[in-house]
C-alpha cells in the first residue's frame, strides 16, 4: 500500500462516506548510539525516518470514534466516554492516548479516522511510537488544541506504558515528536534537553538492515535487564547518595564497587556506563567531521550489546559481522532493544550496492532468513500534511 496521501483520500472517502479534513503524519525512527540507556537517564542519538504512520481524519459530532486500519483492513469502532476498556492490539495506540489525553483536561472530539503507515511492524524501527504520536495528533487537529512537542511525546510515552503496557523509555515518541530532517537528536533523557545534530551530508550513508527474524517473547528479559541495572545502581547508591541512576555513574566509580556486585549487575552496568560515554564521543565526533571514529564507536555498542548486555541473538551478530566484513562500511551495530529486529550501519556511499549485495547473500546463506535493507533518509518529526 503506498503511503500517498491523493492514494489514501479515495479509501477514506469510500469507508467513510465524507472527505478527509486533514491529515497528520509521524515517523518511525532509527536509534543511531545509546542503546538501552533511556531507562538509566541515559544519552540516546536517533534520527527519525522517512516511514510514518498517517492518519486521515474528520472530526464528528459526537463522543464516537471509527478508526479504519488499512494495515490489517478492519474497522474499530469506540466512546469516548469508556475508554478505559481496552480493544483490539493495533486500536489501543489510538484509545490509550485519548485514555491519557481526557484527564490532562483535553476535550476530546470524536472522529472518523484512517490509518496507513509503512514503518516495518515489530522490527524495532518504532511503529509504536508512530502510532502515537500521529494519533496523538489526530485527536489535537480533531479538538482543536494544540499540544507542545516535547508534551506530546509524554503522552504517547504514557499510553504505551499505561494502556499498552510496554515499559518504555521516553526516545521513541520524542524523535517521533521532534526530529528534524537531515539530522539526529543528541537527548539527555534525563532532562529532555535536546540537540538536533546534523548527519554528514554526503560521503556516508546510514543503512539499516531488517533480519526479519520474528521477535521472541523477550519481555521478561528487558525486566530482568532493567533490574540487573537497579542493582548495581543501589550498590553504588548507598555509599554515594548523589547517584541517581548509572546515569550519573563514571567508569572508574563502577570499578571500585565491582567487588560488591554480582557479575550480571556489573556487566549491565558497565554496558550502560560506557554507552553513555559513547554517545558523548560520538556527538564530538560528528561534530568535528570524523566519521570514521563514530563508526568505531557504533561497533563497540555492538560489542557491548553483545556481551555485556547480552540483548543480541545470532541473527543480528550474522549481520554485523557480514557488514564489517565489507569495504566501505565504517560501523555496524544492532539498533532497538535487541533479540531481533534491525541493524544499523555507516557505509560509504559508493560502497552501499555492494553492501546490500554481500550482505544479503551471507545473511540468506547462514540464517535462511531474507533480509531487508533501507537506506535511511533522516526526516522531521510528527506533523500536520493538510
Ligand atoms: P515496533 O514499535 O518495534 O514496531 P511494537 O510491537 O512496539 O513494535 O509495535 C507494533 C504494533 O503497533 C503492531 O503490532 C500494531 O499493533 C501497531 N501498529 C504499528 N503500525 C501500525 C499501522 N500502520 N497500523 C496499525 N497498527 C500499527
Ligand atoms: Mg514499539
Amino acid at each position: 500500500m503506498t503511503m500517498n496521501i491523493q492514494n489514501l483520500k479515495p479509501v477514506y472517502e469510500s469507508k467513510f462516506g465524507v472527505p478527509a479534513e486533514f491529515a497528520v503524519r509521524a515517523p518511525g525512527r532509527v536509534n543511531l548510539i545509546g542503546e538501552h540507556t533511556d531507562y538509566n537517564d541515559g544519552y540516546v542519538f536517533p534520527c527519525a525516518l522517512d516511514f510514518n504512520v498517517t492518519i486521515l481524519g474528520s472530526p464528528r459530532n459526537d463522543n464516537t470514534v471509527r478508526a479504519y486500519s488499512v494495515t490489517f483492513d478492519e474497522m474499530c469502532e469506540f466512546s469516548l466516554n469508556n475508554l478505559s476498556v481496552r480493544d483490539k492490539a493495533w486500536c489501543n495506540y489510538v484509545k490509550g492516548v485519548g485514555y491519557v489525553l481526557q484527564p490532562e483536561g483535553y476535550h476530546l472530539k470524536g472522529m472518523d479516522i484512517l490509518i496507513a503507515g509503512n514503518v516495518p511492524l515489530g522490527s524495532g524501527l518504532s511503529s509504536s511510537a508512530a502510532m502515537e504520536v500521529a494519533s496523538c495528533l489526530a485527536y489535537e487537529t480533531a479538538g482543536g488544541f494544540d499540544i507542545d512537542p516535547v508534551k506530546r511525546a509524554l503522552i504517547g510515552q504514557r499510553a504505551e506504558r499505561e494502556y499498552v503496557g510496554v515499559q518504555c523509555g521516553i526516545m521513541d515518541q520524542f524523535i517521533s515528536s521532534l526530529g528534524r530532517k537531515s539530522h539526529a537528536l543528541f537527548i539527555d533523557t534525563r532532562t529532555l534537553g535536546y540537540e538536533a545534530v546534523p548527519l554528514p551530508e554526503s560521503g556516508v550513508s546510514i543503512v539499516i538492515g531488517n533480519t526479519n527474524k520474528p521477535r521472541q517473547l523477550v519481555g521478561s528479559e528487558y525486566n530482568d535487564r532493567r533490574n540487573e541495572c537497579y542493582r548495581a545502581r543501589d550498590v553504588i547508591r548507598k555509599d554515594l547518595p548523589r547517584v541517581k541512576e548509572l546515569r550519573d555513574v563514571t567508569s572508574e566509580e563502577l570499578e571500585r564497587y565491582a567487588p560488591q556486585m554480582d557479575e550480571k549487575a556489573y556487566k549491565r552496568a558497565r554496558h550502560v556506563i560506557s554507552e553513555d560515554e559513547r554517545v558523548l564521543e560520538s556527538i564530538s565526533a560528528l561534530k568535528s567531521g570524523d566519521v570514521k571514529r563514530f563508526g568505531e564507536l557504533m561497533n563497540q555498542s555492538h560489542d557491548s550489546l553483545r556481551d555485556d548486555y547480552k540483548v543480541s541473538c545470532r541473527e543480528l551478530d550474522v549481520m554485523v559481522e557480514a557488514a564489517r566484513k565489507v569495504k566501505g562500511t565504517l560501523g555496524s551495530r544492532m539498533t532497538g532493544a535487541g533479540f531481533g529486529g534491525c541493524t544499523v550501519s555507516l557505509v560509504k556511499d559508493e560502497s552501499v550496492e555492494r553492501f546490500q549485495k554481500e550482505v544479503g547473500e551471507e545473511y540468506v546463506k547462514l540464517t535462511n532468513l531474507k533480509p531487508d535493507f533501507f537506506v535511511c533518509k533522516a526526516s522531521d518529526g510528527a506533523r500536520r500534511i493538510f
